[in-house]
C-alpha cells in the first residue's frame, strides 16, 4: 500500500474540518443555504491554508446528489467522484500553466455545453493571478453573463495582481494565515490520531515553521515522522533548525561585541549542517522580537507575539540588560546586511563579515541619554544664572557710568582689534577675512568680551561654525596674551535691540559652545551650532 502524505490524508472534506477560516466557511454555507452563492468566487490568501480544499468542498456542495447543501454527504457517486478528481464535470485548472488566451477560449467554448453527470459544471482555476491579460479579458466577457450552470472558483495567493474588471464581478473571500498556536493546536490532533509521538514543544516547534500554513505544518511533520524524531533536539537536526538557544547566545556576544564568541558559534552552526540564510533570518526575528518585547513589555506583548514560556524566558535577562536603542541598532544593520547574506555565494562569509561589523559598532548614544544630558546641563545654567542675575537690558542708557567698556577699553580697543585682524588674516586667511566683514560693537566685563556686528548671513553662520570658533578663541589668546570671548551677532537682530546682553550672558553662550556635551552633540548629529540663546529666570528675553 502506497503511503497517502499527511496533507492529502488530512484534506478537509467538509467546510467544518477546514481550520482556521470559520468566516469564510460559515458565509459560504449560508449562502449555500439561502440559495444565493455567487456564480464567481475569489478565494485569496497565503498558501496551504485551505482555498483549493473549500472549492472542492463547494464543488461537493452544490452538486451532492443529496444537494444542493452546505453539508455535502462525500457518500454519494458524485460526492465520490469529485473527491477523487475524477468528474468530468469539475474542472481543476492551474493558471499558471494554461494562462494564454486559447486556453481560456477553449473554456469559453466548453462551458456551452450541459454538465454530463453534476448539476452544474465547476471550474476551479488556482493560481488565477497568473492568466495573462488577453486571458482576462476573455474571461470577462463570461464572468458578464455566466451561465446558470456554470460556477467559476478562482483561488490566488497575490489578489492584487487580479484585474479590477474581474475581481468587481466576483464574491471575494479572504483567507487568513493561522495563528501559531492554532496550528500547533491542529497538529498535535493528527499527530495523536497517527501515534507519532512528537513532543508538544517540538509540535509548537514545527508550527512556528509552518508560518501559519497548514500544508507546510504536515509536511514538515511527515518528514519528522519519517525520521522517527520525537524530541525538540532531534527535530531541530532533522529541519536543520538551529535552536533558541544557539540564536540567544549570538544575540549576546554581539551585544557584547564578543567577536570571537560570535564567529564559533556561526561555525557551529555551519558545521551543524545549519542553513546560513535560515538562521540568519532567525536571528533577524529573534532581534525583532527582542525590539517588540523591550517596547511593548513583555505583558503586552505576548498577547501580540506567537512565544511560548520558554521563549519569553529567553528573551527577559537579554531585554532587562540592553537599552531598546541598542537592540533597534544591531536590528537594523542586520536587515540591511541580509540581503547580501541571501545574495551571496559564500553565506557563511557574508554572516561572519557582517557580525564582525555588528560586533565593532560603535553604540550609539541613546536620544533619552543625550536628552537627560542636556536637561542637566540647562539646569546648571539656571543655577547660575541665579546666582549672577542679568543686568538690565537697557543698560546703557539705565547707567552709563556702571558700564565697564569705558573702563577697560584701552585694552581692547577698535585700533587693537584691527591689528588682531591684520594678525589673524597671518594664520587663518579665511578666518580674517571673515572678521572683516564684522563691525565693532563695544567690548564688555574689563574687555574679556568682545562683540561684533556682521552684515551677512552666510558669513555669520561660517563664524559660528565651531572650528572658527575654536581658532578665534586660540588666536586672541596668543594676540591679547589671555582668552577673549568674541561674540558675533547678525546686524538685524541687533538692530531690534534684543540680541543685547550682559558679560554673563556672553560668557554663559561660550561655556555651552565649548562644553563638552554640545561638542559630542555636534559630533554625533554632524551638526552646526546656528544660535545660542540664554534663558533668564527672571523672565524671557
Ligand atoms: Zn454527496
Amino acid at each position: 500500500m502506497s503511503y497517502l502524505v499527511l496533507a492529502r490524508k488530512w484534506r478537509p472534506q467538509i467546510f467544518e474540518d477546514v481550520i482556521g477560516q470559520l468566516h469564510v466557511t460559515k458565509t459560504l454555507q449560508n449562502a449555500l443555504r439561502n440559495d444565493c452563492l455567487a456564480h464567481a468566487l475569489l478565494l485569496s490568501g497565503p498558501r496551504g491554508i485551505g482555498k483549493t480544499s473549500v472549492a472542492r468542498i463547494l464543488a461537493k456542495a452544490v452538486n451532492c446528489e443529496s444537494g444542493p447543501t452546505p453539508n455535502p454527504c462525500n457518500k454519494c457517486g458524485v460526492c465520490r467522484e469529485i473527491t477523487a478528481g475524477s468528474s468530468i464535470d469539475v474542472q481543476e485548472i492551474d493558471g499558471a500553466s494554461n494562462r494564454g488566451i486559447d486556453e481560456i477560449r477553449q473554456l469559453r467554448e466548453n462551458i456551452q455545453f450541459l454538465p454530463t453527470r453534476c448539476r452544474h459544471r465547476i471550474y476551479i482555476i488556482d493560481e488565477v493571478h497568473m492568466l495573462t491579460k488577453e486571458a482576462f479579458n476573455a474571461l470577462l466577457k463570461t464572468l458578464e453573463e455566466p451561465p446558470s450552470h456554470v460556477y467559476f472558483i478562482f483561488a490566488t495567493t497575490e489578489p492584487e495582481k487580479i484585474p479590477a474588471t474581474i475581481h468587481s464581478r466576483c464574491q471575494h473571500y479572504e483567507f487568513r494565515r493561522l495563528g501559531t498556536a492554532k496550528l500547533a493546536d491542529h497538529l498535535g490532533k493528527i499527530v495523536q490520531a497517527e501515534g507519532i509521538g512528537l513532543q508538544q514543544d517540538a509540535t509548537l516547534l514545527l508550527a512556528r515553521e509552518a508560518e501559519g500554513s497548514v500544508r507546510d505544518g504536515l509536511s514538515l511533520l511527515d518528514q519528522v515522522a519519517a525520521y522517527g524524531a520525537t524530541s525538540l533536539k532531534e527535530v531541530c537536526e532533522v529541519l536543520g533548525i538551529v535552536g533558541t538557544q544557539v540564536l540567544k547566545e549570538l544575540a549576546v556576544a554581539i551585544l557584547e561585541s564578543d567577536v570571537a564568541k560570535a564567529i564559533g558559534l556561526i561555525d557551529n552552526v555551519y558545521s551543524f549542517g545549519g542553513n546560513i540564510q535560515k538562521f540568519t533570518t532567525d536571528l533577524v526575528f529573534f532581534f525583532r522580537n527582542l525590539v517588540v518585547l523591550k517596547n511593548l513589555g513583555l505583558e503586552k506583548a505576548v498577547t501580540l507575539m506567537d512565544l511560548s514560556k520558554e521563549d519569553l524566558d529567553e528573551f527577559s535577562p537579554i531585554i532587562s540588560k540592553y537599552p531598546a536603542h541598542s537592540l533597534f541598532q544591531v536590528l537594523d544593520a542586520l536587515m540591511k546586511g541580509q540581503e547580501a547574506i541571501y545574495r551571496s555565494t559564500t553565506p557563511k562569509l557574508s554572516l561572519e563579515m557582517l557580525v564582525i561589523r555588528l560586533c565593532s559598532m560603535k553604540e550609539v548614544v541613546g536620544i533619552d541619554d543625550l536628552l537627560g544630558k542636556v536637561d542637566k546641563l540647562l539646569s546648571s545654567t539656571r543655577i547660575r544664572e541665579e546666582n549672577f542675575p542679568e543686568e538690565p537690558q537697557d543698560e546703557k542708557s539705565a547707567a552709563p557710568e556702571s558700564n565697564p567698556v569705558t573702563q577697560t577699553a584701552k585694552e581692547c580697543s577698535p585700533e587693537i582689534w584691527t591689528d588682531f585682524i591684520d594678525f589673524v588674516k597671518e594664520h587663518h586667511p579665511v578666518l580674517g577675512s571673515l572678521l572683516t566683514c564684522c563691525e565693532w560693537i563695544e567690548t564688555e566685563s574689563n574687555g574679556d568680551h568682545v562683540r561684533l556686528n556682521c552684515r551677512s548671513g552666510m558669513q555669520y553662520d561660517m563664524l559660528c561654525e565651531v572650528d572658527h570658533q575654536q581658532r578665534l578663541r586660540e588666536l586672541t589668546k596668543k594676540f591679547f596674551s589671555r582668552a577673549i570671548d568674541v561674540v558675533i551677532e547678525e546686524i538685524c537682530v541687533t538692530n531690534n535691540g534684543n540680541a543685547g546682553g550682559s558679560g554673563k550672558t556672553f560668557s554663559l553662550r561660550n561655556e555651552l559652545i565649548q562644553s563638552s556635551l554640545v561638542q559630542e552633540a555636534v559630533k554625533v548629529f554632524h551638526a552646526r551650532i546656528s544660535d545660542v540663546r540664554v534663558f533668564s529666570n527672571r523672565g524671557q528675553k
